[in-house]
């Protein structure tokens, strides 16, 4: 962390959205959010080129429809990411500006004065901060040096860096990234108030204009815990506006019977006017939509209700508590125990999105007192007070940030199910274990595969590595003692160590971020969606594997049970010896794929009719 001078003039918090950004500043013992030139308290985050120079903020948005490639906007989707990411090959289909990759690095290509020139997201994303920051001193009178910004809590330390560098690259000191629920948090004061005993849970709902976050927090003693993180990369306030724009063109259609989603340019001018009207009905109950000139001459006057907006929107709208849902899952947390519930991001001034959320915790009161896209830059200001030790700040404290882990972390059973031995989400630092033991009689070594990912199946996650434990003592199956031990520090940097305890014996794995190529954040997603997308067919596995391990557990046990049995006369022996180690064979042939329950029940049937007579007589 770097520390500000004395002489650099105050410091400022920027919340440096998707699609929108805000800057604040304390002063006089409170946050002041600072509105642009336009007399707006958000700025697009927009960066444009034209023949005549470069545009950031407003400007840029509003000439977009006459230069739509030489407009950039959604720089925060592409830093810290590789061109190869899916969501990076998806995000570009939807942009009308041109992205290249360079190394595997996504490059944003424009035409500036003739001109091609080649941005990297953090080039763009400094100019977003450059204009905010001279917003800031537009307010202030001041030079200004020394600012925090905000990122998603879900950022991976890729993307954090990077953000940290456009703060660089934009000539600013950034003396840290906070996260974004930390900051809206911070802002409410949520870290001070009442009393402490045990923690306060608080949900932060942020839904803004292309994304949509859910973060639960443990606020304890001013450390910020991120439980879980929950959303949609996808859904925001833009797809509510082209909901609006599509009943429009339809309307337009019924009209004039002419479809306007022909012309780019008509599309843009009437979304600007829709994103207006939506705005407008989050107080008023209707508004009018005036456009002169809208398609091949003709003017398109209109009005649309509140409710006519709700209707269009609902699914979307009741899409928004899914995320919630998972979130405390994830989390393990009954809704009940959730003490505050905080609105971030534009879209949460929209009654409708307010009611659905108060009603999913049962009439709650909702932290909606700061503007809900104001809460973030709030935070962040508050933030960048107490590290540049300015004064008026009730208790100066240095806050600590836990991330947790973006997935499960486990070995592979021999029968092939996952075993889990650091579940998805718990808090890093952490140090897990678990017990193991040998599966055979006199084995003394096992190749433990690590994996990580949520399937049951082992192989169906990534393998992160593999790693030999030696010289166990030899000793009947399921008898010797072993532990697998799983750590993670607060780098992200993972050991995974198994030993025997009775004889000290002990094997290493150390994997770091990027000796396994971590997955990123949209990798994760597509396991998760994928999960679900399998589930059907893990529960089908998950019932295989345990009719497999039923069939191998009788099989191994009569294995041992036999030779032990000294009154067992020889013919008998043989035979079950004979069925056993026919079942062993057949399990080892069989070993990298599932058979049907029904084989496995079978053959374990069989095998115990043969075994089962035999032993009853004998013991
Ligand atoms: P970001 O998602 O980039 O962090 P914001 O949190 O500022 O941005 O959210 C921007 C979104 O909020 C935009 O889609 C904007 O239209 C929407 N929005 C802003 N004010 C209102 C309002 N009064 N009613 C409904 N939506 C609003
Ligand atoms: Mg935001």
């Amino acid at each position: 962390m770097a520390m500000a001078a004395k002489g650099d003039g105050p410091a400022i918090g920027i919340d440096l959205g998707t699609t929108y950004s805000c800057v604040g500043v304390w002063q006089d013992g409170r946050v002041e959010i600072i509105a642009n030139e336009q007399g707006n308290r958000t700025t697009p985050s927009y960066v444009a080129f034209t023949n005549t120079g470069r545009l950031i903020g407003d400007a840029a948005k509003n000439q977009a429809s006459m230069n739509p490639i030489n407009t950039v906007f959604d720089a925060k989707r592409l830093i810290g990411r590789r061109f190869s990411d899916a969501s990076v090959k998806s995000d570009m289909r939807l942009w009308p500006f041109e992205v290249r990759g360079v190394e595997n690095k996504p490059m944003i290509v424009i035409n500036y004065k003739n001109e091609e020139k080649e941005f990297t997201p953090e080039e763009i994303s400094s100019m977003v901060l450059i204009k905010m920051r001279d917003i800031a001193e537009a307010y202030i009178g001041s030079t200004v040096k020394n600012v925090v910004v905000t990122v998603p809590a879900y950022f991976n330390d890729l993307q954090r860096q990077a953000t940290k560098n456009a703060g660089v690259i934009a000539g600013m000191n950034v003396m840290r990234i906070i996260n974004e629920p930390t900051a809206a948090a911070i802002a409410y004061g949520l870290d001070k108030k009442g009393t402490t005993v045990g923690g306060k849970n608080v949900l932060i709902f942020d839904l803004g204009g292309g994304t949509f976050d859910v973060s639960l927090l443990k606020i304890e003693e001013g450390v910020f815990e991120v439980k879980a993180t929950a959303g949609d990369t996808h859904l925001g306030g833009e797809d509510f506006d082209n909901r609006m724009v599509n009943h429009f063109v339809q309307e337009f259609q019924r009209k004039h019977e002419k479809d306007i989603s022909s012309s780019p340019k008509a599309l843009r001018r009437l979304r600007t006017s829709c994103e207006r009207a939506k705005r407008t009905l989050s107080s008023t109950a209707q508004t009018n939509i005036e456009i002169d000139s809208l398609f091949e001459g003709i003017d398109f006057y209109s009005t649309i209700t509140k409710a006519k907006f709700e209707e269009l929107n609902l699914d979307l709208f009741k899409k928004c508590m899914d995320p919630v849902n998972q979130c405390l899952k994830d989390a393990k947390m009954d809704k009940g125990i959730v003490d505050d519930v905080v609105l971030v991001g534009g879209s949460t001034r929209i009654p409708k999105v307010q009611k659905l959320l108060q009603d999913f915790f049962s009439g709650k009161e909702l932290c909606k007192s700061i503007n809900p896209d104001e809460a973030v830059a709030y935070g962040a200001a508050v933030q960048a007070a107490i590290l540049s030790g300015q004064g008026n700040i009730d208790k100066v404290q240095d806050l600590i940030l836990l991330d947790v882990t973006p997935f499960s972390l486990g070995t592979e059973r021999f029968t092939g199910a996952m075993k889990v031995v650091i579940p998805r989400n718990s808090t890093i630092p952490t140090k897990k274990e678990r017990a193991s033991t040998t599966v055979q009689s006199g084995q003394t070594c096992i190749n433990y595969k690590v994996y990580e990912g949520e399937r049951p199946r082992a192989r169906d996650n990534r393998l992160l590595g593999t790693f030999k434990l030696e010289g166990i003592e030899s000793a009947p199956r399921g008898v010797p003692k072993l532990t697998i031990c799983m750590e993670i520090d607060s780098n992200g940097i993972m050991v995974v160590s198994a030993e025997e305890k009775s004889t000290g014996n002990k094997s290493k794995l150390r994997l770091s971020n990027n000796s396994t190529g971590r997955l990123s954040e949209e990798e994760i997603e597509k396991m998760v969606k994928e999960a679900e997308k399998y589930k059907l067919e893990d529960e089908e596995n998950k019932k295989k594997m345990e009719a497999k391990f039923a069939f191998a557990d009788y099989a191994y046990n009569m294995k041992d049970r036999v030779s032990n049995l000294a009154q067992l006369d020889e013919k008998d022996k043989k035979k079950i010896v004979k069925a056993v180690n026919k079942a062993i064979r057949w399990l080892n042939e069989n070993e990298d794929q599932l058979a049907e329950c029904e084989e496995y029940e079978n053959k374990r049937t069989r095998l115990e009719n043969i075994c089962n007579p035999i032993m009853a007589r004998n013991v």
